[in-house]
């Protein structure tokens, strides 16, 4: 049987031409780039040919890029290190749609007696900006706000966020911006000296890096305290012995991403498009989730109001095609969504919600195989929970 992965948000494919490169970092140079022989200089060289590789991709430095070992590890070191540059202020600026590794960080904080303001999004799930204006505060310590949301793909203002921040004099030093673009690198352009970010995350195995490798932008001039210490790799800002292959890996993920991103754009889009057509016209009340919201190209988020979401994917891994519920940390909690219940979606159709993700490596033979299959197990789904009047999340 055909298998068609459709659950990119939760992780991608390592690119062959990635392979490629970390084989050598297995085989021959395996040496320690700390090292000050030769053997060990010549992995420094690639791994700071990685660094330039990743900057270039977000029109950074490299001395502005620090490697750690997964988004999360980005998010946790961006807040606490503001938490530690700003002792004396106590106040955080997220949104309630973030990812855990932003969410739980802010909550954990809250138990230690920050203060914490969780912005609301629309029921298209977008961000209230009016709201985003009244929240900041002269002891406001840093905003992390997501560029591009891992449920729904919706894209948020980060320049206009990034502008407002930088035109508000605070006393003491500026607000620090902290974005999440784990789910934006590699699907469209993003560039830090236009965004006036002053940290940014990003995951390799979200752009066909491998598992275990990320990195943080720190933009140059912005205080920063290390989450790691120890050895004092990436000049003291994150130690422990570099993840040589996965880094290198990294940077040629980062060089194919910009390389191919307006073309992949453009690809992806149409992919989902049609995807989303197809399934709006087969399937009766089924309604995209923040369809009308500037979003990711290759992210839908599809409800079908009453019918159980976990044997929608159920269904659809029997015939040999992946999708996710929720976020992928999430699913298997039973939880609603919390992404979706922000957006104000009904219980009945967060727990009937099933999020597609496209790569460069989907091609058409896998929406027919989708559209083939999909309509089928709806139909059959809904003999056990028939939809009654009109889809109540039409939004
Ligand atoms: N942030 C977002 C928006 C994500 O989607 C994810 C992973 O799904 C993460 C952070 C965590 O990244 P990692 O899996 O590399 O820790």
């Amino acid at each position: 049987m055909k298998q068609v992965y459709l659950d990119n948000n939760a992780t991608t494919a390592v690119a062959s031409e990635v392979v490629d490169e970390m084989l050598p970092v297995f085989r021959e140079f395996y040496g320690n780039p700390s090292s000050t022989y030769s053997f060990g200089s010549r992995v420094r060289d690639m791994l700071e040919k990685a660094r330039c590789a990743v900057a270039a991709s977000i029109n950074a430095l490299p001395e502005e890029v620090i490697f750690t070992s997964c988004g999360t590890e980005s998010d946790n070191t961006a807040i606490l290190s503001a938490l530690e540059a700003y002792p004396g202020r106590r106040h955080i600026i997220t949104t309630v749609v973030e990812h855990p590794a932003v969410l739980n960080v802010c909550r954990q904080m809250q138990d230690k007696g920050y203060a914490v303001t969780y912005l609301r999004v629309d029921s298209n799930g977008r961000l209230d900006m009016k709201s985003f204006e009244d929240a900041l505060r002269n002891d406001t310590a840093i905003v992390s706000i997501m560029y591009a949301n891992n449920e729904t793909g919706v894209v948020f203002p980060i320049e206009e966020i990034g502008r407002l921040i930088e035109g508000r004099n605070c006393p003491g030093g500026k607000i620090l911006f902290h974005t999440d673009a784990v789910q934006a690198v590699g699907k469209v352009a993003v560039d830090v000296k236009k965004l006036n970010v002053d940290m940014l995350s990003l995951s390799g195995h979200k752009l066909h890096a491998p598992k275990g490798v990320g990195a943080l932008y720190v933009r140059k001039g912005t205080p920063f305290y290390p989450l790691l210490i120890g050895g004092n790799q990436e000049q003291g800002r994150r130690s422990g012995t570099e993840n040589t292959a996965s880094i290198v890996g990294l940077g040629k993920a980062c060089e194919l991403a910009v390389r191919r991103l307006n073309e992949e754009a453009v690809y992806l889009g149409k992919l989902r498009d049609r995807l989303e057509t197809a399934i709006l016209s087969t399937c009766p009340g089924a309604v995209v989730n923040g369809r009308t919201a500037d979003r990711l190209p290759n992210t839908s988020s599809i409800s079908f109001e009453y019918i159980d979401g976990e044997a929608i994917l159920m269904l659809l891994d029997s015939n040999g095609i992946y999708a996710a519920s929720g976020s992928a940390c999430s699913s298997g909690s039973g939880k609603p969504s919390h992404v979706l219940e922000a957006m104000s979606i009904p219980t009945s159709a967060i727990h009937g919600s099933v999020r597609f993700s496209l790569s460069r490596y989907n091609d058409d033979a896998d929406i027919d195989r989708l559209i083939d299959v999909l309509p089928g197990v709806i139909k059959k789904l809904r003999e056990i929970s028939p939809l009654t009047g009109p889809p109540k999340c039409a939004h």
